[in-house]
């Protein structure tokens, strides 16, 4: 998981601090010593951790948190309000033109993800705020961008414009712009060339294409994996073409933290978006606060239930609902549950939102085995409907079959019976738990 080393080393430091009934200047000294080493590792820039200590440093001794009736509490509130702000406070918004279509110009050094990006950002405007982009390829320089985006176009139902290698990116965008307009589409992405270094040639163009296009955005593409290069990328972009907003990503890799965190302070342009996974539908909406409150163990609860809210249907909830109060859940509601649950994302990423899920012992070393649970999918695939209903009649030799028609074994197939009997025993526990509870309430 991303930040992992960061998040581990800061929320040790916080729980010294946290049931502190006084603190003083010197436990504050002494946090800040750890919290300054524990940034400094996860490569974020020197500068923005001497400017963070000494903010937290002064509001930590401050009046109203020594004198705070929970002063550990507090300086933990402080931490979390800077660690907020250090990552552009609040949420940014994406621009929108009052005279459509609304240009995203969308720059990036080679590999860093930006075509990939430029049809994840085109699928996440269609799908969150029911708009119609326009892909734009002007990548004319890397023989394989054209066909990525037409790719990628394909994949999503999206027109793409292009107009092959041999046009010039400004007169591509500027034909791109008209074919918007006529065709009411009310954003173009325009997906520029990369390079692998910044050079003036690469440069010069973007601005051609920049003053041509008008851009209500000027999105940089970089990789979170590179730390503090992508800082500097980030800088070299900004000063030359300025930009209005960053996409880190790569943040489904184990990146130790230090772009997300300098990258607004060095070059004062918010991070606007997140890539989560190659999928297209791995881009979310940057929230400094949410991930300050990952970071410092406290969860994404949030983000959790957005993710729920999305990819949870509520009509089947109602009925497991029932289900459950009749026990008559079967193995095949079980399959079901799984399938909603694994389209939120991966078990691991879940897992890190919940608040103090990493300090449940056995929770943080626990490897989430994907693999284990397409295991336990195709068993029940295995099985006839006869036995997911009732599951006791499986003997021997249903094992058997049902373990060879999976690929797994009958340890295995024994293994999840008995889970979903465990199951089932304590769903048939809580429901006669409510039951007397709410006899009890009716008798009052
Ligand atoms: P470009 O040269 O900047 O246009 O880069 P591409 O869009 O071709 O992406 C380079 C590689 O990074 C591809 O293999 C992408 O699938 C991958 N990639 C892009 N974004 C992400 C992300 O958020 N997470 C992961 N794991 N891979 C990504």
């Amino acid at each position: 998981m991303a930040f992992e080393g960061l998040a581990d080393r800061l929320q040790n430091t916080m729980a010294k601090i946290r049931g502190k009934g006084k603190v003083n200047e010197a436990d504050v000294k002494e946090m800040m010593r750890e919290v300054r080493l524990a940034l400094l590792e996860a490569d974020v820039n020197f500068k923005v951790v001497k400017d963070f200590i000494k903010r937290v440093s002064e509001r930590a001794v401050g009046q109203e948190v020594m004198k705070s009736l929970t002063p550990g509490q507090q300086v933990i509130k402080v931490v979390k309000e800077e660690l907020t702000e250090l990552m552009g406070g609040e949420q940014s918004q994406i621009a929108v033109s009052n005279r459509p279509p609304t240009v995203i110009m969308m720059v990036g050094l080679q590999g860093a993800g930006k075509t990939t990006t430029t049809g994840k950002l085109a699928n996440l405007l269609r799908k969150k705020h029911n708009r119609s982009p326009l892909l734009v390829a002007a990548d004319i320089y890397r023989p394989a961008a054209i066909k990525q985006l037409e790719t990628l176009g394909k994949q999503l139902s999206m027109p793409v414009f292009s107009l092959g290698d041999k046009v010039s990116p400004v007169e591509i965008a500027k034909q791109a712009l008209e074919f918007a307009k006529k065709e009411h589409h009310d954003y173009v992405l325009i997906d520029t060339a990369g390079r692998l270094h910044i050079d003036e040639e690469l440069m010069g163009e973007l601005k051609d294409v920049k003053e041509l296009s008008k851009p209500d955005e000027i999105f940089l593409v970089v990789d979170a994996m590179t730390g503090q290069d992508a800082v500097n990328v980030a800088d070299s972009f900004n000063e030359q073409l300025g930009l209005t907003g960053v996409v880190l990503t790569k943040l489904d890799g184990d990146t130790r933290g230090g772009a997300a965190l300098s990258i607004r302070s060095v070059t004062n342009t918010p991070i606007k978006f997140i890539g989560l996974g190659e999928k297209l539908d791995a881009l979310e909406a940057f929230h400094p606060e949410r991930m300050a409150s990952r970071i410092l163990g406290m969860g994404d609860v949030l983000t959790l239930i957005e993710k729920a809210q999305a990819n949870v249907d509520a009509e089947k909830v109602k009925e497991l609902e029932q289900k459950m109060r009749t026990q008559s859940f079967t193995l095949d509601d079980f399959l079901d549950q799984l399938g909603q649950v694994r389209n939120m994302g991966p078990l691991e990423d879940l897992l890190g939102m919940l608040p103090g899920a990493n300090k449940i012992k056995g929770l943080k070393n626990m490897q989430v085995d994907e693999k284990q649970i397409g295991h336990v999918e195709a068993i029940i695939r295995s099985m006839t409907k006869v036995e997911k209903e009732q599951p006791e009649i499986i003997n021997a030799s249903r094992k058997k079959r049902i373990a060879k028609g999976s690929g797994t074994s009958v340890q295995e197939v024994n293994r999840l019976i008995k889970q979903f009997d465990d199951m089932k025993k304590m769903m048939k526990q809580m429901t006669n738990m409510t039951k007397g509870k709410k006899k009890g309430l009716g008798m009052k």
